[in-house]
Order: C-alpha cells, then sequence, then structure tokens
C-alpha cells in the first residue's frame, strides 16, 4: 500500500510555517546566550528547554532500538493523540473509527477537535475482527484507534486482525501500546517500518512509573514524526521532565523488576479474586490490571471506598455490565485489597 501522507493532511497543516524558536536556529556551541530574551540570573531554570529533546530521544532511541527521527516525545500520551486530530481530521467533517469499549481519551480528543467518532463493538470476549472495524470505514475516515493491551478489557488483541486492518485502510492506524511492557512479545514496534500509515503509542506512564513526569512516545514513520513535531508547542517537555526522565531512564532493569513483581501478583490475585462467591469472572488480561464481573458492582465499589481502597466501576461501560477494574499494587496494598474483601463474605 502506497500511503501520501501530505494527502491526508489537513490543508492549513500541508501548508503551516512552523514556529521557529530561539534555540531552533542556532547549532553549536555558544558561550553566551542573548537570543531567547532569558533572563541571565537562577540557572539552570532561567533556560528554556531543547525544544527537539536530543538527548532524551536519544535515550529511549536505545532503549526502544529505534532511530530518533521515528521518535515523538510528548507530556503524555494525551499530546500525541489530540495532534493526530489536529493534523489529519478536519472538524465538522472528517471522522474516526475505533473500538467499544476502549480508553476514553481518543473519543473526548475528538470531541475537543469537534471530528465524529464511529466506535465498532469487540466480540463479547473482547476480541478484535478486522472485518468490522474496515466496514465501518468511510471516505471521511481519517484514523483508526485501537489499543492493545486494551483498557479496560486488559488483553492484547490480536496482532494478525491489527495488521489486516493497518494493511487495508488507506489512512493512519494508531495502535495505543500504554501497557505493552506488561507483555513486551506482543508490540507492534519490531515491524513499524513496514507500514507507513502505522503509528504507535507507548508511555512512560505505567510500568516505569513515571506517571507524573507527565512523558509519553509515539512512534511512526519519519513523515508523520515531522508532522507531529511541526505542531507541537515548541517547548512541551520542560527541562524537570527531561532531565528526570533521563536520570530515571539511567537504569533499565528497574523497570524489568517492577513488572515482574506485578506479573507475579497479578497471577496471585487472578487465582484470590476467583474463589468469591460474588465474582462471575476475572477476564484474562496482559495488563497491569485485571476486570472482574461481579454480582454488584456498586455495592462492592462503595463498601471499598468505605474501606478507603478505590478500585474502578467499569459496570456502565459496553459490554462490561457488573464489572470492576482493579490495578495491581503492591504486595501488601493487594493484600489489604484481599482482607477487605475477605470481610464481606
Ligand atoms: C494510561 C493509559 C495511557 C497513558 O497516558 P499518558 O498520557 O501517557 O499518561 C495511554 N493509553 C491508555 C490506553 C492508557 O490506559
Amino acid at each position: 500500500m502506497s500511503l501520501d501522507i501530505n494527502k491526508l493532511l489537513r490543508e492549513n497543516i500541508r501548508t503551516l510555517k512552523p514556529y521557529s524558536s530561539a534555540r531552533d536556529e542556532f547549532s553549536g556551541e555558544a558561550a553566551v546566550f542573548l537570543d531567547a530574551n532569558e533572563n541571565p540570573y537562577n540557572s539552570p531554570w532561567n533556560r528554556y528547554p531543547d525544544p527537539r529533546q536530543l538527548t532524551l530521544k536519544k535515550r529511549v532511541g536505545e532503549i526502544k532500538n529505534i532511530p530518533i527521527t521515528k521518535i515523538f516525545l510528548g507530556n503524555g500520551s494525551d499530546e500525541p493523540i489530540d495532534l493526530l486530530f489536529r493534523a489529519f481530521c478536519e472538524p465538522g467533517k472528517d471522522n474516526i473509527v475505533s473500538i467499544n469499549p476502549t480508553y476514553g481519551m481518543y473519543r473526548v480528543a475528538a470531541d475537543i477537535n469537534n471530528v465524529a467518532v464511529n466506535l465498532i463493538p469487540l466480540s463479547v470476549d473482547f476480541e478484535l475482527y478486522a472485518e468490522e472495524v474496515l466496514t465501518a470505514v468511510t471516505t471521511e475516515t481519517k484514523i483508526i484507534f485501537l489499543c492493545s493491551p486494551n483498557n479496560p478489557s486488559g488483553n492484547a488483541l490480536d496482532n494478525n486482525e491489527m495488521i489486516r486492518i493497518i494493511k487495508s485502510f488507506n489512512g493512519l492506524v494508531v495502535v495505543d501500546e500504554a501497557y505493552i511492557d506488561f507483555c513486551p512479545e506482543k508490540s507492534l514496534l519490531p515491524v513499524i517500518s513496514q507500514y507507513p500509515n502505522l503509528v504507535i503509542l507507548q508511555t512512560f506512564s505505567k510500568a516505569w512509573g513515571m506517571a507524573g513526569l507527565r512523558l509519553g512516545m509515539a512512534f511512526a514513520s519519519e513523515q508523520i514524526i515531522d508532522v507531529l513535531s511541526r505542531i507541537k508547542y515548541p517547548y512541551n517537555l520542560s527541562i524537570l521532565t527531561q532531565q528526570k526522565a533521563m536520570e530515571l531512564l539511567a537504569d533499565d532493569t528497574q523497570k524489568e523488576k517492577w513488572v515482574a513483581i506485578i506479573l507475579n501478583e497479578r497471577e496471585r490475585m487472578i487465582e484470590l479474586l476467583k474463589a468469591y462467591p460474588f465474582v462471575l469472572k476475572v477476564y484474562s488480561t496482559d495488563a497491569n490490571f485485571v476486570l472482574v464481573k461481579t454480582h454488584d458492582p456498586r455495592g462492592i465499589y462503595q463498601y471499598l471506598v468505605n474501606e478507603k481502597i478505590i478500585i474502578r466501576d467499569r459496570s456502565s461501560v459496553s459490554l462490561c455490565e457488573g464489572c470492576l477494574r482493579i490495578s495491581i499494587g503492591s504486595p501488601e496494598e493487594n493484600t489489604k485489597l484481599i482482607e477487605a474483601l475477605n470481610r464481606l463474605v
């Protein structure tokens, strides 16, 4: 399939002349910076951050084994999601297709950008069928949003079905891999260069334990990454975020240790949760949370709130009748949840 990114872009974005910051126009070593109206005092916070985030991108490129020209870094994954709408979807005209249930942010970003959303139900076991998604595509469909492992169901979608969609669709396919560190073997990142219309989103908010930093990643062809870089706020990542992330990414063995503990705890929690009489089903999961079907989601949720334990009531979500979504915490936190549930039966 040949994809003309320029044809897919909104007209105003295609012809955009981006803001050029002082630090964009100069490259090299300088001793005196009198170009950006900064205050000479209060170093290092007085200086604008690197708008190209080169140091951090190099590190991310090493970790992910991908050239920096295919990496976009944003203020969480939320930023590239919004930028994709702003670049490719004409408000009041274009639409996107996604799955149901899935992460709520695609719809919110679509609503903010006045872009219509067509949600295609997954199967009752939250499986993806490429044909059903492709059938929903119209000439105005610019982006298909998939999420694997999917939130709130927890399961990874079938890679072959996703590839079928990527190969058949003449627009962008975004695969949100926010939870992929819990099942790295299922990532589509190794094949990203084969598909010019594929955008993969990942984040440092989950397995890496940096939700408070606000640091998300988009991986795609150089053409798509160029577009996102041209329309982002020039200084979308602060000095604090860039420096702290570099510090925390120096040691990537820590993440592996956390993932191992969380996966171990996940299996323990699944076995314990299955045994309660009020639990009808524990769905299989590839992420750091489990979806649990119960007789009385609201009652259990409220009981746990009174016990100062907060989980997520997803029972009003499509295909999630009776369901609670429970994140896997530390062994101590998980044990507190189990002790509270033991007092309920
Ligand atoms: C948590 C989550 C994210 C992460 O968003 P950030 O803005 O990077 O914190 C992205 N997608 C899904 C599906 C999530 O559940």
